[in-house]
């Protein structure tokens, strides 16, 4: 079965694990989010992208949550020592593909041609693609100021209320090349539990994925990332209470009007379920906190079977 998976960084990349090990990984295409990307040390860094392509060829430090196991801080270490900017973290081993992607960019090659190069150097057989090749920034306005996703989220540790989401030069930015075809020829459609503001939001942005999806002939099953009422981590439900005013299952479906039709929800929240049936989105109670490899591709699964149950 032939599957699209739109999908942040960090969540997003665990249910990824999942998923690959419950449907054949050459099936799948995962459309990642660009909004958090930025220019550091003179360097092109795609946080989310790497999230994904470091988890599913197992390379990514599942205790720290993102980058690479195994890693070691000598560069940031230097540059820091001599007043550069070491505000972002990134760890020598991760450093290698930072300079390698930033020089094909230089040169030319556009970001889903060196993503499609360096995943397969890395030896997946998923195919992982920008959502777009073009620039597009997510910019929160909070009451402070208003901030890049990387200032807020890692310099002010997301510690600024958001009163509202912006993703620069969305409007004219192009689905990547593959982005499109991989949504038409999809049996079915996922999107990941990550960030609906801050990691989906910036993919939906993309006006031609986001009516790809409204004119979708297939389901499009959305994993919720809260487990009662909470985010496993980060800014999700905090973004969800202000932006969307509460954040049950019915307030992460909120966010998807007219793109989902199943939600797969934590058993925690289950009380939730009717008023997400109400929204026209069928509810799918399931365990959704991911641990390990069980975990992971039983969320997947759960996910998965909402297109036979449909
Ligand atoms: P980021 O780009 O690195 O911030 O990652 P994502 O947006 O892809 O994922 C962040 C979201 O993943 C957060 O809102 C978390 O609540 C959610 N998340 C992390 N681990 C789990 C988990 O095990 N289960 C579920 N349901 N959500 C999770
Ligand atoms: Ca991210």
């Amino acid at each position: 079965m032939k599957v699209a998976v739109l999908s942040g960084g960090v969540g997003g990349a665990r249910f990824l694990r999942g998923v690959v090990a419950a449907v054949d990984p050459a099936a799948v295409t995962v459309i990642v989010n660009v909004g958090d990307d930025l220019d550091v040390l003179g360097l092109a860094v795609s946080p989310d992208l790497d999230s994904v392509v470091y988890a599913l060829a197992g390379l990514a430090d599942e205790e720290r949550g993102w980058g690479r196991a195994d890693e070691s801080w000598h560069a940031l270490e230097a540059v820091d020592s001599i007043g550069g900017e070491a505000w972002f973290r990134l760890g020598d081993r991760d450093l290698g593909l930072q300079l390698v992607r930033t020089e094909a960019l230089r040169s030319g090659d556009s970001l889903a041609a060196v993503t499609v190069r360096i995943a397969a150097a890395l030896g997946l057989e998923t195919t992982v693609l920008p959502a777009t090749d073009d620039r597009l920034r997510t910019w929160l306005d909070t009451p402070n100021g208003s901030f890049d996703f990387q200032h807020w989220f890692v310099a002010r540790a997301h510690r600024d209320p958001v009163d509202r989401v912006r993703y620069e030069g969305a409007t004219d930015a192009r689905p990547a090349p593959g982005v499109l075809e991989a949504l038409h020829e999809a049996e079915l459609i996922l999107i990941a539990p990550s960030n609906p503001f801050v990691s989906i939001g910036p993919i939906l942005g993309v006006e031609r994925i986001r009516a790809a999806l409204a004119r979708r002939r297939v389901p499009c099953v959305a994993v919720s990332p809260l487990i009662g009422g909470e985010a496993v981590k980060g800014p999700a439900a905090d973004m969800l209470r202000r932006l969307e005013g509460g954040t049950s299952a019915a307030h992460v479906a909120q966010c998807y009007p007219g793109l989902i039709d199943a939600l797969v929800l934590d058993e925690s929240d289950a009380a939730d379920a009717d008023t997400v049936a109400e929204l026209g989105v069928r509810p799918i109670v399931a365990k959704t906190l991911m641990h390990d490899a069980r975990t992971r591709r039983a969320l997947a699964e759960a996910a998965l079977n909402a297109v036979t149950l449909a």
